[in-house]
């Protein structure tokens, strides 16, 4: 029978010193290895430089005393150790692991853009095939690559299995001075390290902690090409920062954009990127792919605000039980807490808390692979069933202050944020006032001028005739007498009828008429640029625009709108007839002369007895 053990794994923290003071340390960590159940050794091994001859003398120190011992490692921006960023130089963890099922499995590739594709399905190959794999935490150098490819070639992996990692970095955070390394490949750049973890009793969770927040309207990225930021809104992207940031330019433009990264939602997940350098053309250099044509926002972290859902995390991590937390941070956020400790200091209340400053941060959100930055990435790992300790509660030094206050940083965010708000609102109405007629709700005449002119120019430059529009206008039939019996208001309630009898032939019968919603957001969104439209040419007269549509098809369209709102049954005015003039547009024919055509044409109809569709 198999004895049940209560399994635990432990961290072990060192901050390298001398080559004495460590061996002997690791000398301790083998004796207590044999007087304890222990399954498999971990070490990680971070570096505030990718050239420390420390790393070798580490690495051969473990070789020595604890042969079967793995390890990984990678240069990093800040090495965190006991929850606190340690001093330069060499940090190292030691993981150990207890229960007899638990795995730890090591691969090292060479990433480059040629073998990318194969390294990544040989890792999606390795985890799919391996059902107790529970998690993959990955350290990779960047090196300017991008690794979107790597996060959705890694969304293939079961998704039941978590993936964290991040991205080796320097203390001068310099992206070309970095490695990785491990006991099954050489201290090297362009190369990725992968850990396996696996195991019945092995359990993890890792997520990224928010904190930062949009400010003031969407901004949409006119032009990127992968990490380069070209234009938003249009304009060149530094522009946004300078205009309403008045960020200038010069040596500190890294430092005081870091509070302002953008903000992107994708597949529900809040991603930011921050700049690192301004251009001379004024585009921007982001810290990792960027999408274009993506909608965005500035975004601000304040103090309190991050606290404070660093805060909330905490529940998270308690619930978890985790007996390590390992933390990938961004080498901005370093630089936004002016090198403190507090927010990671707080997880060392519930288990050993190590990790590294980064240069990009990824974990797995649902079945998505991000890569974040500006964020921090929590990962979690425990060996068995959760174990409620009352000492190992979450507590953040100053949690009692972040639970009533709110920061002025903060309300004045939200007085921008409402007040953005009723602008666009404000903004919205105005532009429909200025196109939509009140009575009818269609364009304007000016409105429905430019439409057509744009249609016809559009269609001319096309080159191919089958684009040209048709119009079709309407004038209600002794209308005058409808006033002049019943009243001016049951002559409105005639146009309204009429009106909204049109919207519904052109909706159901008209070329492109589904695609538009036919109300007044049909001009906030856009819609009311495609398919045909509908304008209030004068008093009862109105001019039909249907793009594409030949005479025919005119004339048919046209012959349902005089039947239909003969149909009408107004409630004093009773049934009402129309007239209706149909063209099409001619190829070297101006747009004036087009609108007269269609004008002479419901003047035919009119004297030859009204209530009829006539064509010229
Ligand atoms: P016809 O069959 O030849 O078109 O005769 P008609 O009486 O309809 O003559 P016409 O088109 O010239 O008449 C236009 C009338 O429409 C004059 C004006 O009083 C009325 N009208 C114009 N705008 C409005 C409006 O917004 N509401 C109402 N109730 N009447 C309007
Ligand atoms: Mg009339
Ligand atoms: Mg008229």
């Amino acid at each position: 029978m198999t004895r049940r053990r209560c399994e635990q794994m432990r961290v072990f923290e060192y901050v390298f010193k001398d080559s004495a003071e460590f061996r002997s340390e690791v000398g301790l960590l083998k004796e207590w290895c044999n007087q304890h159940h222990v399954s498999n050794v971990l070490f990680h091994i971070y570096s505030t430089t990718n050239d420390d001859p420390a790393i070798g003398t580490v690495i051969q120190t473990i070789s020595s005393v604890i042969p079967r011992a793995l390890y990984v490692g990678c240069s990093t921006s800040g090495n965190i150790i006991g929850g606190e960023l340690s001093g330069p130089g060499v940090a190292v963890t030691a993981t150990v692991f207890e229960d007899d099922d638990t795995t730890v499995e090591i691969h090292q590739y060479s990433f480059t853009e040629e073998n990318e594709a194969d390294m990544i399905s040989k890792i999606v190959d390795i985890v799919n095939y391996n059902d107790s794999i529970k998690a993959i935490e990955f350290l990779v150098t960047i090196e300017e690559l991008s690794m979107t490819k790597l996060c959705e070639g890694l969304s293939r992996i079961r998704h039941e299995v978590n993936i964290f990692g991040g991205g080796a970095l320097n203390e001068d955070m310099d992206e070309h001075k970095v490695c990785v390394f491990s006991k099954v490949g050489d201290i090297t750049g362009h190369s990725i390290v992968f850990i396996l973890y696996g195991g019945r009793n092995l359990h993890s969770d890792a997520f990224y902690i928010e904190g930062w927040n949009p400010l003031g309207h969407k901004l949409k990225i006119t032009r990127s090409v992968k990490n380069r930021l070209y234009e938003l809104d249009g304009a060149p992207a530094y522009d946004t920062y300078y205009n309403y940031l008045s960020i200038k330019n010069d040596e500190n433009f890294f430092i005081n954009s870091l509070g302002f990264p953008l903000m992107m939602d994708i597949n529900g997940v809040k991603i930011l990127r921050a700049p690192t350098a301004c251009n001379d053309d004024g585009s921007l250099q982001m810290t990792a792919d960027v999408i274009e044509n993506a909608s965005v926002n500035l975004s601000y972290g304040d103090p309190w605000t991050i606290l404070r859902s660093v805060n909330e995390s905490g529940l998270r991590v308690q619930d978890f039980g985790p007996q390590s937390v390992r933390i990938f941070s961004c080498a901005a956020r370093r630089a936004f807490w002016d090198s403190s400790s507090k927010e990671t200091k707080a997880f060392t209340s519930v288990a050993p808390t190590t990790g590294l400053y980064t240069s990009g941060e990824f974990v797995r959100t649902g079945d998505f692979i991000n890569q974040h930055n500006v964020t921090m990435v929590i990962a979690l790992m425990r060996e068995g069933d959760v174990i409620r300790d009352p000492d190992r509660l979450f507590h953040m030094e100053d949690s009692t202050l972040l639970s009533g206050q709110v920061s002025m940083v903060n309300r004045l965010a939200n007085f921008l944020d409402k007040a953005t708000k009723e602008l666009e609102e404000a903004n919205n109405r105005l532009t429909i006032m200025a196109v939509v007629d009140g009575l009818s709700k269609f364009f304007n005449r000016t409105e429905i001028q430019r439409k057509i002119s744009n249609e016809v120019m559009g269609a001319v430059s096309s080159g191919n005739d089958d684009n040209l529009p048709s119009l079709i206008m309407i004038d209600i039939d002794n209308f005058k007498s409808v006033n002049d019996c019943c009243g001016h208001s049951e002559g409105d309630k005639v146009i309204r009828g009429l009106a909204s009898m049109v919207k519904d032939v052109l909706r159901k019968r008209a070329p492109g008429g589904d695609r538009r919603k036919w109300d007044s957001r049909d001009i906030i969104d856009g819609y009311a640029d495609l398919g045909p439209s509908a304008g209030r040419w004068g008093g009862e007269e109105f001019m039909i625009l249907l793009p594409k549509t030949d005479l025919s098809k005119a004339v048919e369209i046209a012959e349902i709108m005089r039947l239909e709102f003969n149909k009408i049954n107004f409630p004093q005015a009773g049934h009402q007839t129309i007239s209706l003039g149909v063209a099409r547009a001619v190829r070297g024919e101006n747009v004036d002369a087009f609108c007269a055509r269609v004008d002479s044409a419901l003047y035919e109809a009119k004297k030859s007895g009204k209530n009829r569709v006539v064509t010229k």
